[in-house]
């Protein structure tokens, strides 16, 4: 004859979560210009993408909200973040054309895709952080969507 069960379904997933976490994700996406002072092929040109990023954050589930973190809340920090790119152009700050292109922004090497996911994670964490002292929640995730195929992610180490 079968043990009998003990524990409600509730108390078994609640004890199976001190093993794991909880992230939520929230999409965002924008318009902004960038070349390439380094490639070899089209990316050299001054061009635009639509950019789409996903934003993972982790955190312990608030017990009165049932939440990690408000998606409104979310959009609040990500968008005041987001909103220095929209409608942007970023170039090499070592690019020779930036003397032709004055609204092009200066960028810290090369606004590929990585070192722009690199970027808005610093800066989303950055935000985060301004909101919540205490280490949760916390950013985990950036991934940057250059194309509907080409991505580039930053994870927290
Ligand atoms: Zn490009």
């Amino acid at each position: 004859m079968p043990k009998q069960k003990t524990t409600t379904e509730m108390e078994d997933i609640l004890a199976e979560l001190k093993y794991s976490f909880v992230t939520i994700t929230r999409e965002y996406s924008w318009e902004m210009g960038h070349a390439l002072m380094n490639h070899k092929g089209k990316c050299y040109n001054i061009h635009g993408h639509n950019y789409r990023m996903e934003v993972e954050i982790r955190g312990d589930i608030n017990p009165n909200t049932g939440m990690v973190m408000d998606f409104s809340q979310v959009d609040d920090i990500i968008e005041s973040v987001i909103i220095k790119y929209d409608h942007k152009l970023f170039m090499n700050k070592k690019d020779p054309r930036m003397k032709l292109v004055q609204e092009a922004y200066p960028f810290e090497g090369e606004p590929t895709a990585e070192n722009l996911a690199w970027v808005l994670f610093y800066k989303t964490d950055l935000a985060i952080d301004d909101e919540y002292a205490n280490d949760t929640p916390r950013l985990e995730r950036v991934t940057l969507y250059e194309t509907d195929k080409a991505s580039a992610t930053v994870l927290r180490s």
